[in-house]
Parts: structure tokens; sequence; C-alpha cells
């Protein structure tokens, strides 16, 4: 069975159904684009997973276990599932290793080792991704691909199991979010597992393994990119 697991979930705004009996599955070491136009519930989903949002009905399994329906944004972090905002919630004066090395409200445990120590983490991170770059420079010196590098670098050392980017190439030129991408592949064979929320197809199909479109609030397809673009 897959890392997670998501079961006929249900959310009701004021009469509004923004995710109606939605079926989700991720497996390990996927890289699943979740695809859909503005209103789809796309956001919903991930606020739900991040457990800022909590669902009417349905449930989350995460690795054959069922998740609390009252379940923290803590929980979430605890058990590996990690959130990347669009604005990749780096601080922008602190360095790489600086920004590796913290991060706001969830336990990273880096807090109880050297910081030669804490810059060794963040090299090496880096390193597991195929990005060079000095862990002593701002981060606000680097490309948007560089920084998401940066983030991604960070989910790394939080042990992530799966992380989940909301629209992280909305506002990059073609070549940035091809390079942001290609870092998102490596994750692949380490066998940790991504959530793209994305509205671009041409990504979907160069990148991810596995597409869900969401529209209305419904799954309409979900499929391997393979079957895809042998169909298209
Ligand atoms: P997407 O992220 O795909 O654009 P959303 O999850 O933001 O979609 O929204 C799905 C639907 O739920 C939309 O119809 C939206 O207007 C509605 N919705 C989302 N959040 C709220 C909210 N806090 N209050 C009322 N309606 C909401
Ligand atoms: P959006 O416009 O992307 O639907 P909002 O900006 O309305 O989301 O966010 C609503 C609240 O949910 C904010 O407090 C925000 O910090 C939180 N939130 C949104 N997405 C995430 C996420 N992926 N992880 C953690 N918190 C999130």
């Amino acid at each position: 069975s897959g890392l997670l697991e998501v079961r006929r979930l249900r959310k009701v705004y004021g009469g509004t159904a923004a995710l109606a009996d939605v079926d989700i599955h991720v497996g390990r070491g996927q890289l699943h684009a979740l695809l859909g136009e503005n209103g789809a519930g796309k956001s919903t989903l991930v606020k739900i997973l991040a457990a800022v949002e909590h669902e009417d009905a349905g449930e989350v399994r995460l690795d054959g276990e069922a998740l609390p329906p009252r379940r923290t944004p803590r929980t979430m972090a605890e058990r590996g599932v990690v959130f990347i905002h669009q604005d990749l919630g780096l601080v922008a004066t602190m360095t790489v290793a600086e920004n590796i090395a913290q991060y706001a409200g969830y336990p990273t445990g880096l807090s109880g080792i050297s910081w030669p120590a804490t810059q060794a983490r963040a090299r090496e991170a880096l390193a597991r991704l195929d990005v060079a770059l000095d862990p002593n420079v701002p981060v606000g010196e680097l490309s948007i691909a560089e920084q998401a590098a940066v983030a991604i670098a960070r989910a790394l050392v939080q042990d992530a199991r799966l992380i989940v980017l909301d629209e992280p190439t909305a506002s990059l030129a073609a070549g940035e979010a091809a390079r942001l991408l290609s870092t998102l592949e490596r994750l692949r064979e380490k066998g940790i597992s991504c959530i793209l929320v994305t509205h671009r197809l041409d990504e979907v199909l160069s990148h991810c393994d596995h597409v869900t479109v969401l529209r209305n609030g419904q799954v309409v397809g979900s499929r391997p990119v393979e079957e895809l673009s042998r169909d298209d």
C-alpha cells in the first residue's frame, strides 16, 4: 500500500463542498501532482493535510495508520509530513545553514547539536539533492530554484517522508521552474514522496509520476503520467 491514503475526504464551507468524497493514494517515492483550476479544492486538501483545517468526514492514513481527526500541525511534522509554502518560508537575511537549522514552530531536533555539526548536516542535505551551495551565503542572494532547494534540504534534515509543495513554480520563469522540478526528482530515488500542487500540465507531463485532477471538489481522474502521455 501507499504512504498516504486519503479516503472519502469531505469538507463543506457553508453549503459549498470544497472537497466531496476525495480519494488520493500517494506511493512511496512518488512525485504526485495535484492538478486543478482555481476553486478545485487543492488548497483545502493541503490545509487538511497540514492539519490547519479538519475534514468533516473521511480519513487520512499515513503508512497504513489512520490519523486522528483532530490532529495538529505538530502531529503531521512529527510523522514526517513537511509543507513548503509558495513563499518557501525562508528568512532572506539568514544563511543557507541557518535556514536549514531552524524551522519556526516545529521540532527540528537540531537545537541540541553544535553549529559545525549543523553546517555539516546542511551541506549533506544539499549534497543529497545534488545542489552545490555555500552554506554560509544568505538565502536572499540565491535564485528562487536554489532557495527552493534550501527549503527541500530543510525538509530532509527534518526526516521528511512526504513533502507537500503548494504551487512552488507559479511565479517562476520556465528555466527556474525546471531546475526546481529536477531537484524534486532527486527525492524519488531517496524514497521520499512528494505532492506538487500545480495548475501547469506541462510540468506534470515532464516531471511527475502520477497525477490526480481535482475539479469542483471531486477527483475527475487519477493515473500514472506515462499512461497520460501515451493517450495524448
Ligand atoms: P483551490 O486551491 O483549488 O483554488 P480551494 O480549496 O481554495 O481551491 O477552494 C475550493 C472551494 O472551497 C472554492 O469554491 C472556495 O471558494 C471554497 N472555499 C475555500 N475555503 C473557503 C472558506 N474558508 N470559506 C468558504 N469557502 C471556502
Ligand atoms: P491559500 O490562499 O493558499 O488557500 P491562506 O493564505 O488563506 O491559504 O491560508 C490560510 C491559513 O492556512 C494561513 O494561516 C496559512 O498559514 C495556513 N496554511 C495555508 N497553507 C498551509 C500549508 N501548506 N501548511 C501550513 N499552513 C498553511
